[in-house]
């Protein structure tokens, strides 16, 4: 299943450090400027003016008239790149494809097995995952649609969101609760109960493989 994915043309673009920018680098952020990927590396792109060219981004060409008379690298090319790091198209070795489950468009690798999985679902109860801020090893015990900035920690005031070692991942990531295995203790009166608490974190805060440093 492959979906068409593009960028509304009222996409708004964070507006600072515009001024450090030349001319051409402010105006390929802050124009209305519509990017579709149409596959292969070719994305269309769809300007105020109405006109629509064609970027081939790995041949870094473009279609309009400032690429193909003043050889210059043009608007539209810079506008393909940006969006692929913003994450709004598929970069050109990947694919956008919906998420089996919900339906969610994402971007996956040309070449990556399906199924194709959101990060809201690509867990499962019992997996094993790595937190990125430690390295340590968890065991996913639950999973929500419920984002990261409104579920409650007991012992901060405030949400998963706003824990300190939670402020570089986005507050709209799906909470998943964990465990820490290897903290779990067995003493001869049975399981020491506070030994496996449930811990909440935002989703892209864990790793499916081991990170290596
Ligand atoms: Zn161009
Ligand atoms: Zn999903």
């Amino acid at each position: 299943m492959t979906h068409s994915a593009h960028t509304p043309a009222s996409a708004a673009l964070p507006d600072s450090s515009l001024e450090e920018l030349d001319d051409r680098s402010r105006r390929a952020l802050t124009e209305r400027i519509a990017v579709t990927a149409l596959g292969r590396g070719t994305y269309e792109v769809v300007g105020q003016s109405e006109d629509a060219y064609l970027v081939d981004l790995p041949a870094g060409r473009c279609t309009c008239p400032d690429y193909r008379f003043r050889d210059e690298r043009c608007k539209h090319v810079r506008r393909v790149a940006i969006e692929i790091t913003a994450g709004r198209v598929p970069a050109p070795d990947q694919i956008a494809v919906g998420c089996e489950r919900c339906g969610e468009t994402l971007f996956a690798d040309r070449t990556a097995p399906e199924p194709y999985l959101c990060p809201s679902h690509d867990l499962s109860v019992g997996d094993a995952v790595y937190d990125r801020e430690t390295g340590q090893r968890l065991l996913v015990v639950g999973l929500s649609d419920r984002r990261a900035d409104e579920v409650s920690i007991s012992t901060i005031r405030g949400t998963v969101a706003d824990h300190y070692s939670n402020r570089e991942y986005d507050a709209d990531d799906p909470v998943v609760s964990v465990v820490y295995p290897d903290s779990f203790e067995l003493t001869n009166h049975g399981p020491v109960p506070g030994s496996l608490t449930v811990y909440s974190f935002p989703r892209s805060r864990l790793s499916t493989e081991p990170l290596s440093d």
